[in-house]
């Protein structure tokens, strides 16, 4: 295994976004590099996953990002020979409101900017493509997206790892970093619990804890970690791994097969976050599952599908995605923190985007930069004008209306 050694580029978090600025970074160049991950590699918040990856979204620089990105799981494996396990079963987004179907069609207009594939269909149609939908009478209009899909997120950060590693990245498990040294406005090195190291730049991808991580380098970042969770039900009848995937944003609900059974999750409208300013960098799952939480989820689905109120759940999947207040990702350096860079703020985009954000990141370190790019960037933070009280609830309000995503660039 791989020693913790000085380099010029140390990446900080080996979940699905440390791993996908490692690989990037790595193909543009930056060879002396290697990330530091404080347990196992994608252990924590990609482990959990669902993997949804859906390209159509309410403005145009969101997703083009997300076109790129499933391209680029599309092509992985043939292009760099490990698989992210992309699968490519189209995509159904219902409307059973007036505002929904507005919201639709502003979509499809945007797919058609961008020529993303996208049609507008009726109830017929969903369930011909979906017929495990036994009950579509609430439809108004749905839009279906037939490239979308998903990847299975820790398939797709090792396929990212190992690339880096062709490249010459090292990858250091079980360390964990406990401090940032900074000389006159410059990054100069990390302590860790297993020893200090000289670098030139740290990349903050420590997901929900990179509020925590960049504190350690005396910098404020608002990025809250909200809790997210879904379940797996035993088989049901006609779902397997090729069912459409599906997005209910009336009830705040997503939905798509996992082997022969049901994955079913959403967004809670009193989500629950946790202090930023004290989270600890350890795990800090609640101790029991929130079965009003995930009943609720069954009962909605249940609208259309009568049978699923009744569907035992094989496994539940939680975690702490780290949201920001303006919903918006947190890519590029800091301002007067020379060699201190952050690739965090998924705001549960970090497995589906983590190729786009990348790329982003990559955009952030030239002297090139787009106005969507520069939008991105943690210095609209800086100085800190902001409370913590407010960031939290802001963030928080971003999962609890994740449905429909509010129509501002993210
Ligand atoms: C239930 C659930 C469902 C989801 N579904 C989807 C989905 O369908 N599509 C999607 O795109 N996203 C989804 N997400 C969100 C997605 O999981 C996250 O956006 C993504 O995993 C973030 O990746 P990350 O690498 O930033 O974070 P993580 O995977 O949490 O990785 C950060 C890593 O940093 C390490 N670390 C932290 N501090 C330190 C330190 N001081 N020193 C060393 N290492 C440190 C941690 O150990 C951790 O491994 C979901 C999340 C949950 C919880």
């Amino acid at each position: 295994m791989p020693e913790l050694t000085d380099s010029q580029v140390t990446v900080v978090g080996g979940g699905a976004v440390g791993a996908a600025a490692a690989y990037f970074l790595a193909r543009e160049g930056y060879r002396d590099l290697q990330i530091i991950e404080a347990g196992n590699t994608s252990s924590e918040t990609t482990s959990q996953a669902a993997g949804l990856v859906g390209q159509s979204r309410t403005t145009l620089d969101r997703t083009r990002l997300t076109i790129a990105s499933a391209a680029f799981y599309r092509n992985l494996e043939k292009d760099l020979g490990y698989t992210a396990d992309w699968r490519e079963t189209g995509s159904i987004r219902l409307a059973l409101s007036d505002a929904s179907v507005a919201e639709l069609q502003q979509i499809a207009a945007v797919a058609a900017q961008a020529d993303l594939h996208v049609e507008l269909i009726d109830g017929r149609r969903v369930q011909e493509l979906c017929p495990m939908l036994e009950d579509v009478s609430a439809v108004r209009l749905a839009l279906w997206c037939p490239t979308d899909g998903y990847v299975q997120p820790n398939s797709l950060t090792d396929a990212y790892l190992q690339a880096a590693r062709d490249l010459g990245a090292r990858v250091i498990p079980h360390t964990r970093v406990v401090g940032v040294d900074v000389r006159d406005g410059v990054v100069t090195g990390l302590q860790t619990d297993h020893g200090n190291i000289a670098t030139d730049m740290v990349v903050n991808a420590a997901g929900p804890w990179a509020g925590a991580l960049a504190r350690l380098a005396g910098v404020e970042m608002p990025i809250v970690p909200v809790l997210h969770e879904y379940f797996v039900t035993e088989p049901q009848d006609g779902w397997d791994s090729g069912s459409p995937t599906l997005r209910i944003p009336e009830i705040q609900v997503y939905a798509r097969g996992e082997g022969s059974g049901v994955l079913c999750g959403g967004f809670e409208h009193n989500g629950t976050s946790i202090d930023p300013a004290t989270v600890a960098i350890d795990s800090v799952l609640p101790a029991t599952l929130n079965w009003e939480v995930l009943g609720a989820f069954a009962e909605d689905f249940a609208r259309f599908v009568p049978t699923f109120g009744d569907a035992g759940i094989r496994t539940v999947f939680r975690g702490w995605p780290g949201f920001t207040p303006d919903g918006r990702f947190v890519v590029g350096p800091v301002a007067g923190l020379r060699g201190f860079v952050m690739a965090a703020g998924c705001n549960a985009h970090g497995v589906s985007g983590s190729a786009g954000l990348a790329q982003h990141l990559l955009e952030s370190l030239t002297g090139d930069v787009s106005p969507y790019v520069r939008s991105l960037s943690p210095n609209r933070f800086l100085p800190r004008t902001w409370s913590w009280s407010e960031a939290r609830l802001q963030a928080q309000a971003i999962c609890e209306n994740y449905y429909p995503m509010p129509a501002q660039p993210v």
